[in-house]
């Protein structure tokens, strides 16, 4: 039954993940072809479908549960993914909360995505501002293509447009809202198993101190904007400090908005 086989898979998985019971939940609708609502509230007495036990070994192998399902929610969308992207986390919604801050009852004309991946914070951007357009950026033809596939599963493709690319190296144009979630982990720094063996380094590491590529980014910004636009950068939470001053050097306002476990995780600068 698919109750017992939650319980059971629920106690293997707390070896290794610290939400076991949501990680057994996912699997199971995954398994079965249905939403984790519709599993507990319509199938919950039903027998469990054969290839439960293969997605929890997969887990248990440290997999993360998006690749194992392909999909991860992400504010108010459902994004596709799989290894070479990097997984949409939850924290990353303090960059949406603080564009969504900034512009009030405004909206963006023009948003783009540096590093967009698997288009998580340019997609969730346009599904906030309907009559908004956008362009995202990724240097990995991978993310690009879940990137992509995302949009036009959303029904966003005819407003959005991808460049393989360096950052912003080459773009003309000018934004009214700029995202940007880079790798910012210090290569020596010590991060959680599922993470290193899973997901694409590249969209991680940053150097010996995780600025690397805000060394790169920052400098660019000013030239982007649009008047009276805004730049959200996500930091790690050690990092408001060392961002803020490369912030200043390059004569930005800033603001420090923190995520839901109340640590520093957005910039804003304009
Ligand atoms: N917050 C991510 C993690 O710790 C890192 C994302 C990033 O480097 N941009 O797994």
């Amino acid at each position: 039954m698919i109750r017992a086989a939650l319980a059971a898979a629920t106690q293997r998985l707390a070896e290794i993940s610290d939400t076991p019971r949501l990680d057994a939940e996912l699997l199971m609708a995954h398994a079965l072809g249905v939403a984790r609502d519709d599993l507990l509230m319509r199938h919950i007495e039903a027998s469990a479908p054969d290839g439960f036990e293969a997605l929890v070994a997969r887990r248990l192998a440290h997999e993360p549960v998006a690749y194992i399902t392909g999909s991860r929610g992400f504010w108010s969308i459902d994004l596709a993914v799989g290894p070479g992207v990097l997984i949409p986390r939850p924290d990353s919604e303090a960059l949406i909360e603080a564009a969504i801050a900034h512009f009030g009852a405004g909206a963006p004309a023009a948003v783009l995505d540096l590093g967009t991946g698997p288009g998580t914070l340019l997609l969730a951007a346009l599904d906030h501002w309907p009559e908004a357009r956008g362009l995202g950026v990724d240097r990995s033809a991978v993310a690009l293509g879940y990137a992509r596939d995302n949009a036009a599963r959303l029904g966003m493709a005819d407003r959005v447009a991808w460049r393989l690319g360096d950052w912003a190296g080459g773009i003309e144009e000018r934004f009214d809202l700029i995202l940007c979630n880079p790798p910012y982990i210090g290569t020596e720094e010590a991060i959680g198993e599922d993470v290193r063996r899973f997901e694409p380094a590249s969209a991680l590491f940053a150097g010996a101190d995780g600025l690397d590529d805000y060394r790169r980014v920052i400098p660019q910004l000013r030239g982007l904007l649009a008047p009276g636009g805004c730049a959200v950068l996500e930091i790690g939470w050690t990092q408001a400090g060392a961002v803020s001053r490369l912030a200043l050097d390059q004569g930005f306002s800033l603001r420090v908005r923190n995520d839901l476990g109340g640590r520093p995780r957005a910039v804003l600068l304009t």
